[in-house]
């Protein structure tokens, strides 16, 4: 038994004690100076101390890629699958366990290539869960590839002419996907618009799909900075049912209200335009959700044996 696990076991016991940030860190995160994903991390960190989620009841499942490393940086139960599987491990583990709190990371890569069928279907099935899709535009563990959200143009290794084609909107995606329920994105350097999306998104009922602009400044360090050196160029969405944070800098003075039940301007909101918008774009907690649609009740010790019973009464001779 390692470390990590002595101590999950430890506090299972503890249930009234409180938790502080650090009881949730695990390690040292390995990613490169300056790298979002430590943003997002520390986001993540205040998410469960505000919530003050136990950590035996907290589960975090990626997939691959630099971000789905970040099982390994939290003191919860993690699962560090394959590449574009998570949503399925985590589809899996709520339905036996809800009590949980499932939280699912992802890359661009991860999710918007090779996980795409999972993305469409988990949105679609409404489970509840907050699947956390971190875009820096590129497959940065694979050493600068060009993905599915990489600008049009942009070189990597494996189009160093530029990438062929336009980049893949996953907010279009998932507002285009039936029964989608909550679509939001936030910016890994505006920390106290992260926290806030991540509440937003945890409170939800359902299926709740964060994207969150990441920055990689080993290999795409040229995608967000206009946007972070021009604040003009980034408008809030706000509303009571949405993200509203009063303490981000002056300078972002563009905001607008937008109802997030309003699922046809969520989705003319979503389209590019030379804005880059950030907050909650639709949010419904009337849709079916996956678990509750399916579930069923486990027959108990009597009724299994009876069962059992019935069938073996079958070869009786
Ligand atoms: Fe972060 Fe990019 Fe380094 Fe990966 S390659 S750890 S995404 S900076």
């Amino acid at each position: 038994m390692n470390d990590f696990t002595c101590s999950l076991l430890s506090c299972a016991t503890d249930d009234d004690r409180s938790w502080g940030m650090d009881d949730y860190g695990a390690g040292v995160a390995k990613w490169c100076p300056g790298c979002g994903d430590h943003a997002v991390l520390t986001a993540v960190e205040r998410l469960l101390e505000l919530e003050q989620l136990p950590p035996e009841r907290t589960m975090f499942v990626s997939g691959i890629g630099c971000s789905s490393r970040f099982p390994h940086y939290l003191r919860t139960y993690g699962f560090h699958g394959l590449h574009g599987r998570a949503l399925p491990v985590a589809t899996g583990i709520r339905l036996r366990r809800p009590d949980l709190h499932i939280f699912v990371v992802m890359g661009d890569g991860d999710c918007c290539s090779i996980g795409t069928a999972h993305w469409i279907h988990t949105t679609r099935y409404n489970p509840r869960m907050v699947a956390i899709m971190l875009d820096n535009g590129v497959y940065g563990l694979t050493k600068n590839q060009t993905s599915p959200t990489s600008p049009r143009g942009r070189a990597s290794n494996t189009q160093p002419r530029g990438a062929f084609m336009p980049p893949i909107n996953p907010l279009s995606v998932t507002l285009g996907v039936t029964n989608a329920s909550f679509v939001a994105q936030t910016g890994d350097w505006l920390p106290g618009h992260l926290v806030a999306t991540l509440q937003a998104a945890f409170h939800h009922h359902g299926f709740a799909f964060v994207r969150i602009l990441q920055r990689c400044p080993q290999y795409t360090d040229d995608l967000y900075k206009e946007v972070m050196r021009s604040p003009d160029a980034v408008e809030l969405l706000e509303h009571p049912d949405g993200v509203t944070v009063s303490d981000l800098p002056a300078a972002y003075r563009n905001r607008r209200t937008h109802d997030p039940r309003d699922l046809h301007q969520a989705r003319r909101l979503a389209e590019p335009d030379g804005k880059i918008r950030l907050g909650v774009f639709y949010r419904n907690e009337d849709l079916p959700v996956y678990e509750e649609v399916r579930a069923v009740p486990l027959p108990t010790t009597a009724e299994k044996v009876a069962l059992l019973n019935k069938e073996l009464d079958r070869y009786a001779v």
